[in-house]
């Protein structure tokens, strides 16, 4: 509402927006992003370390990784449902005009050998976050096989998580202004109308959202946690409240650390699970490639055939594995769903002015998720161990 209204008012001052309000937004973008990959590295470095088990870390990321890519594929689907369900009340917007830097190609062998890192410092120094993934686990492993010769290096890793989390946390204290300042410029740019026009698709990402965490999310942390929806979503409402206003999943894992621990998931498993989710777990971020696909495709008048929506399906699932835990990465990503079932990339201009908004559901979904599975996979470890006790 408020940011709406200073919208409203730089309507006629969309100039002064851009010069002088918009920096700070990118400042903020600048900064979480500045503090991406220690976050990533050391919290994955640190849960792994904690479990001190190799076994054990690689049976924890099976499950892992298996429940993010189901319910990812379910999120997709869920989106491409409901998008299609209401496909009738989207606007039909101009495409004529439309221009849209389009991304590099990316092919699938070349994602999987870009996975591993050929260089120390490449990964931080790109940014490229399933490197950084990659990277910790082989260090979290050396440091366990090298036994109590390993302990300086278990201290040091928990150090600096601590000081990246620290850094993270002051960070954040900017991201009501950060998102401010990212959002006043557009609404003063394409007057308010912008989110009017888009109300209905933005609607659907919202319903598709809602829809997903609570059957979705509530059935397995019931089924599988063994914890009352009720009690975990409460629980949660700390780090969904954060991550709704800083749309960033990396950022919001202090938070969501705490609340997940609050909720009964064992420390090493969460500082695992969750920083390998921020990065690789992205159910939001399906779910708004699925809607915004279904709706540039008609704004095209294109409809998608069974056989395209299986395709997406399939590479929104694989996007959400590359998308970075970070304000707009998701969209960056659109164009590789876009790509597969051969749409226009240039539609993604349609939905790029009031993306913030899109992102700040999509990142609350993504954190939840996380969370949900932490919870889960915390409760199945600690039945295994009674179980293997009596
Ligand atoms: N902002 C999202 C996140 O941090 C990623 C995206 O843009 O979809 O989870």
């Amino acid at each position: 509402m408020c940011l709406k209204k200073s919208g409203l008012l730089l309507q006629n001052h969309a100039e002064f927006a851009a010069t002088y309000i918009k920096p700070f937004g990118t400042i903020f973008l600048n900064l979480v992003e500045f503090i991406v990959c220690p976050i990533v590295l050391f919290s994955i470095l640190s849960g792994v370390v904690s479990m001190r088990d190799i076994k054990k870390v690689g049976k924890i990321g099976g499950i892992t990784v298996v429940y993010y890519f189901l319910t990812t594929a379910v999120a997709i689907t869920i989106g491409l449902f409901v998008g299609n369900l209401f496909k009738g009340s989207f606007p039909v917007l101009t495409t004529a005009s439309l221009t849209y830097e389009v991304p590099a190609a990316i092919n699938g062998m070349d994602v999987l050998v870009g996975i591993f890192p050929s260089n120390f410092l490449m990964p931080i120094t790109e940014a490229n976050m399933l490197q950084v993934i990659v990277m910790a686990i082989l260090i979290g492993f050396s440091v366990i096989l090298l036994g109590e010769k390993g302990e300086p290096a278990i201290f040091g890793i928990n150090v600096c998580n601590d000081v990246s989390m620290k850094c993270m946390e002051m960070i954040l204290k900017l991201s009501p202004i950060g998102v401010f300042c990212l959002l006043t410029p557009v609404v003063a740019a394409n007057g308010p109308q912008v989110i009017g026009s888009l109300a209905m698709v933005l609607l659907t990402a919202y319903i598709c959202y809602v829809l997903h965490a609570v059957v979705v999310y509530s059935l397995t942390v019931s089924t599988l946690g063994r914890i009352s929806p009720l009690k975990f979503f409460k629980g949660m409402l700390p780090a969904i409240m954060f991550a709704f206003s800083s749309a960033s999943s990396v950022g919001t894992l202090p938070l969501n650390l705490e609340c997940t621990q609050k909720l009964g998931a064992s420390k090493e498993v969460s500082s695992f699970v969750l920083p390998l989710g921020a990065t690789i777990n992205m159910d939001g971020t399906a779910i708004y490639q699925g809607v915004c696909a279904i709706f540039i495709a008609s704004c095209y008048g294109i409809n998608l055939t069974f056989s395209q929506m299986m395709t997406i399906v399939l590479t929104a699932t694989l996007a959400s594995v590359g998308t970075a835990g970070v304000p707009g990465a998701g969209m960056v990503m659109l164009a590789m769903v876009l790509t597969s079932v051969g749409l226009p990339v240039d539609g993604i201009a349609l939905v790029a002015g009031v993306d913030r908004i899109f992102d700040m559901g999509r990142t609350t979904l993504n954190i939840t998720g996380d969370a949900s599975c932490a919870v889960i996979v915390s409760s199945l470890v600690d039945r295994k161990r009674a179980k293997s006790k009596a």
